[in-house]
C-alpha cells in the first residue's frame, strides 16, 4: 500500500530528474566561495527575489537566525508574530545564539499583525527598553497568504519608524503562485528574506537567505559562526536549483489538491474545514468529535494515511501526493467518523 504522506510538504522524495542533476552538479569548496553549483543557485533565486546577493544555508531555521543576527545586536528586539516560526519554532535561536529579544504579539484571523499593534510595539528610545530593531513577518502564514497592500503597509511602517524588515519565507513561492505575483513583488517590500527549497519545491535539504550585497557579506560571517559553512555544497544546491526551474508554477497543483481535500471533507459532521488558499488544510474537531484526534489519526495510518494534529489536524499537500490519494485520505477520514 502507497503511504499517504500528508504531515508535511518537508517529506517528498526528489525526483529522478533532481536526483540526476544532483549527481551531475559541478562541485568546488563553498567555503573558499569556489562551488560552481552554490553560486549559480545563490545567483539565481537573489535575481527571481529581485534581490543583490544570496546565501545558501543547510535550513530555515538557520536561515531566520543569520538573518535576524546580521539585523540585530545584543539588546536589540524584533517584533514578530506569537505564532510565527522565527519566534516559536526555532528553539529561542534569536534569544538564545543572538542575545536578540522578541517582542512577540497576536496575530489577526488572516495570520497578519495589525498595524496598530505593530506601531504599538515599537519601543521609544530610553534606557529601559530594548531596541527595536526588525519587523520579522511570514508568507505564508499558516498557508495563508498575506494581502498585498497588507505587506506594503506594514513594511512601510516599519521603515518609517526606523525598523529593518525581514520575511520568513518558507513558502513564499506558495503565496506568489496563489497570489499570481512574482515573488519579487512580495520580496521588494523586505531587506532580507529567507526561502525554504525543501518545502514545496521538493529540494531534500536547503534555504536561502537573499538580500543587499552588503547584508549578505555580513551574513556571511554569521553563517560561519553558526556552523553552516559546508564544502561540496553544489550537490544539494543542483537539487534546489532544479526545483527552481521545475517546481515552481506546479505548486498551483499542490493548491488545487488541497482545495480537492478541503471540499470532500466539507459536510461531515463533527469536522469544521477551513477553505485552504494554498496547501496547508486545517480540520478542526467540533462538537461530540472533539476528542476524536487520536482515534483518526491511528486509523489513518492503518489505512496508509499519515497526518498531524489532535484538536486540529494538519494535512499538506506536496509533489508526492496525487488526486487519488487525496481522495484515499478523505474516504478514510469519512469511514473513521460513521462509525466511530
Ligand atoms: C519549515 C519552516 C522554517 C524552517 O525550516 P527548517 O526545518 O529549519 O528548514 C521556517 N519558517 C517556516 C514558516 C517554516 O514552515
Amino acid at each position: 500500500m502507497k503511504i499517504i504522506d500528508l504531515r508535511s510538504d518537508t517529506v517528498t522524495q526528489p525526483t529522478a530528474a533532481m536526483r540526476a542533476a544532483m549527481l551531475d552538479a559541478p562541485l568546488g569548496d563553498d567555503v573558499f566561495g569556489d562551488d560552481p553549483s552554490v553560486n549559480a543557485l545563490q545567483g539565481k533565486i537573489a535575481a527571481m527575489l529581485g534581490k543583490e546577493a544570496a546565501l545558501f544555508v543547510p535550513s530555515g531555521t538557520q536561515s531566520n537566525l543569520v538573518g535576524v543576527m546580521t539585523h540585530c545586536g545584543r539588546g536589540d528586539e524584533y517584533i514578530v508574530g506569537q505564532m510565527a516560526h522565527t519566534y516559536r519554532w526555532e528553539a529561542g535561536g534569536a534569544a538564545v545564539l543572538g542575545s536578540v529579544q522578541p517582542q512577540p504579539i497576536e496575530h489577526q484571523k488572516d495570520g497578519s499583525l495589525a498595524l496598530a499593534d505593530i506601531e504599538a510595539a515599537i519601543k521609544p528610545d530610553d534606557a529601559h527598553f530594548a531596541k527595536s530593531r526588525l519587523l520579522c513577518l511570514e508568507n505564508t502564514i499558516g498557508g495563508k497568504a498575506l494581502a498585498m497592500d497588507y505587506v506594503a503597509d506594514a513594511t512601510a511602517l516599519a521603515h518609517r519608524r526606523g525598523l529593518a524588515t525581514h520575511l520568513d519565507g518558507a513558502r513564499l513561492f506558495n503565496a506568489a503562485v496563489k497570489l499570481g505575483v512574482p515573488a519579487s513583488d512580495i520580496a521588494r517590500h523586505f531587506d532580507s528574506v529567507s526561502v525554504c527549497f525543501s518545502k514545496g519545491l521538493g529540494a531534500p535539504v536547503g534555504s536561502a537567505l537573499v538580500g543587499s550585497r552588503e547584508f549578505i557579506g555580513r551574513a556571511h560571517r554569521w553563517r560561519k559562526m553558526l556552523g553552516g559553512g559546508m564544502r561540496q555544497a553544489g550537490v544539494l544546491a543542483a537539487g534546489a536549483l532544479h526545483a527552481l526551474e521545475h517546481h515552481v508554477e506546479r505548486l498551483a497543483d499542490d493548491h488545487a489538491l488541497a482545495a480537492r481535500l478541503a471540499e470532500a471533507l466539507a459536510g461531515i459532521p463533527g469536522l469544521a474545514v477551513e477553505a485552504p488558499q494554498t496547501n496547508i488544510v486545517f480540520v478542526d474537531l467540533v462538537g461530540g468529535r472533539r476528542e476524536a484526534g487520536a482515534g483518526l489519526l491511528a486509523h489513518l495510518k492503518s489505512r496508509g494515511v499519515l497526518a498531524t494534529g489532535l484538536y486540529r489536524l494538519r494535512f499538506v499537500t506536496h509533489l508526492d501526493v496525487d488526486a487519488e490519494g487525496v481522495d484515499r485520505a478523505a474516504a478514510a477520514i469519512r469511514e473513521y467518523l460513521a462509525s466511530a
